[in-house]
């Protein structure tokens, strides 16, 4: 029996973005979108894996965190029991509860604030993360099943992964783990699958124009 948040993602993210990854040349925006497909993808984890064998040991020698002494088991320990005794609390803090957002990708999103939706068509999206130099914003989208999202054209290069459902346009089918980067003047209207909540990541460069 096979379900469909089994499958493996079809699509991945440039060779070139998994370079800079591991070069630490990423903003944390770009990092976000491609920890939220490594986290589908074994395949990339592994490329990731070799391109960082090196780099991977100086980051380790780096990270005393990792080693966790006997005072911060403690202070892991009462921050649980906290988190416990204030459910509804903790709750009311994650701007990403109820998202298929994974927990890699939140903390390099490190956002702080209730998300803000604006509505675009049937969808909802909430910005993320922003960067008006590198001319860069990142939003969260949610898209009700079978239905399509307005149809705009990309000015720079908008990258893409797929959190939950999926999608269609010109360029092929998205599933959950997929990782499309769609090239500068390109356009496109996607339909969600039918079923549940499409929610993707999205990185926008340059910006977007909306047909009329
Ligand atoms: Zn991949």
């Amino acid at each position: 029996m096979s379900k469909m948040s089994d499958r493996l993602p079809l699509e991945h993210p440039p060779e070139a973005s998994l370079e800079d990854l591991v070069a630490g040349e990423l903003f944390p925006a770009e990092r976000a979108l491609l920890e939220a497909h490594l986290d589908k993808c074994r395949s990339c984890r592994e490329k990731l894996a070799s391109l960082s064998a090196p780099a991977g040991e100086m980051l380790r020698s780096f990270k005393p965190d990792a080693l966790a002494s006997g005072s911060a088991e403690v202070s892991g320990d009462f921050w649980h029991k906290l988190q416990a005794a204030l459910p509804d609390l903790d709750a009311g803090l994650d701007p990403f509860a109820g998202l298929p957002v994974p927990q890699v990708c939140r903390d390099e999103l490190n956002v702080s604030e209730p998300l803000s939706w604006e509505e675009i068509g049937p969808a909802r999206v909430a910005r993320v993360a922003a960067d008006p130099v590198q001319d860069y914003v990142c939003f969260v989208i949610k898209t009700p099943g079978a239905s399509v999202f307005p149809h705009h054209r990309h000015l720079g290069t908008e990258d893409l992964v797929v959190l939950q459902g999926g999608l269609t346009d010109d360029f092929g089918h998205m599933g959950v783990g997929d990782y499309r980067q769609y090239p500068a003047g390109s356009a496109h209207a996607p339909l969600m699958d039918t079923g549940p909540l499409c929610v993707a990541l999205t990185l926008i460069r340059g910006g977007l124009e909306f047909s009329s």
